[in-house]
């Protein structure tokens, strides 16, 4: 042997050794909320969420959550049906090719549940990822050095009066300091609560509110214009989501930050929006937007144009949760972690550690998760409690 040759560092051992995906699990879980969430678009009380188990030949099994709110069998059977026989014996670590290969089990225009399922799967690889390097995923994704996490309180409701005054007392008392609330039509009320909520808590709580699509593009002006007499910071989905031109429109006239995405799912809608600045704010659910190497695309757009980041929780679950912490700690604009505030054991009690709550709460941050991977393991007895048969 040359002594050049004798100089080169060995290959490390894991990079010969093939991480071959052995097995799929599907489990589709359904919970009924103690309190039904009140926004512009009605009640919300059943949350469904689809979680992934992905196993892999040295033995490590990697979680993944997907996005489903009223569907998670369905969400299942194109796990168990259409993705799983197309990843099963490749290498777990090659996550964008499985990506592209879970992506073409269905053709047509990207974007509907199939990416939602994805989602699951991809987030159980990149855990898989960091369990196998031995490093949390917020540093895989390179790393902001972050330890902590801004947080706000997600959402008080679009209620009466007495309900919103006892929901925001019960998140001032956990120690938020920055407020998410629903607003609805007609435009006279939305601005009245927008002004209730100011007098509650005072000139320093950061405010920011949702429509969840309420308006069209006139409403959402007059009310853009009272939110920021009320110092709200940023306003949520004023108009349906899919309207573009709308968000245009009403970007280059709003007087306040828009925010939208969490109807999105892939980079190449993400990159509409961030690109015409039609958002001031890109808020993508990593449980919808194809996990988590399609979110940090998005991520990196967002970076790529000076614009903030902030991933969507809405009805999700720990293990989402805990993707959302490890994307927040590492994308370079994040803004703010929507932390729901109300009880949900998908959230709560699937998983240990327990990530992400309101409890964790300190000068209102959120530490970010530090175990390998996503950092969380699931408590079986309550994945059984709640799969749906
Ligand atoms: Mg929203």
């Amino acid at each position: 042997m040359s002594d050049l040759a004798a100089a080169q560092p060995s290959r490390p051992d894991s990079e010969d050794r093939p991480l071959r995906i052995t097995a799929v699990r599907s489990h589709p879980l359904s919970v009924r909320l103690a309190q039904p969430q009140l926004s512009a678009k009605g009640a919300h009380q059943v949350s469904e969420i689809l979680v992934v188990e992905v196993e892999t030949s040295d033995g490590i099994v990697g979680l993944g959550e997907g996005f489903c709110r009223i569907s998670s069998r369905i969400h299942a059977a194109f796990v168990d049906q259409l993705l799983a026989p197309r990843i099963v014996g490749r290498d777990a670590r090659d996550r964008r090719a499985l990506w592209k290969a879970m992506r073409a089990a269905i053709s047509g225009q990207p974007g509907g549940q199939i990416v939602e399922a994805i989602a699951a799967v991809d987030m159980a690889l990149w855990d898989i990822a960091g369990q196998h390097a031995g490093q949390p995923v917020h540093r895989l994704l390179g790393g902001m050095g972050r330890t902590e996490l801004r947080a706000y309180a997600s959402s008080v409701t679009w209620s009466d009066e007495a309900t919103v005054e006892k929901e925001v007392q019960l998140v001032l008392d956990a120690g938020f300091k920055e407020i998410k609330i629903k607003i609805g039509q007609p435009v006279e009320d939305a601005i009245r609560r927008a002004h209730f909520v100011r007098r509650l808590v005072g000139d320093g709580i950061k405010l920011y509110a949702d429509a969840n699509w309420a308006f069209d593009v006139d409403d959402a002006l007059r009310v853009a214009h009272g939110l920021v007499d009320a110092g709200f910071l940023f306003f949520e989905e004023p108009i349906i989501a899919h309207d573009r031109e709308g968000y245009r429109l009403l970007s280059r006239r709003s007087p306040i930050r828009l925010a939208a995405g969490e109807a999105d799912y892939v980079g190449s809608e993400a990159l509409v929006r961030l690109h015409d600045r039609s958002v001031g704010l890109i808020q993508p659910d990593i449980a919808r937007s194809g996990g988590i190497t399609e979110t940090w695309r998005i991520a990196e757009l967002a970076a790529a144009h000076h614009t903030a980041f902030a991933p969507h929780m809405g009805l999700s679950g720990a293990i989402c949760a805990a993707a959302s912490l490890h994307i927040a700690a590492a994308a370079e604009t994040f803004l703010t972690y929507e932390c729901m505030y109300y009880d949900n054991p998908l959230r709560s009690e699937l998983c240990e550690p327990v990530v992400g709550e309101r409890q964790d709460l300190k000068d209102g941050k959120l530490p970010v998760p530090t175990g390998p991977g996503l950092g969380v393991r699931l408590n079986r007895s309550v994945l059984e409690r709640f799969t749906v048969r």
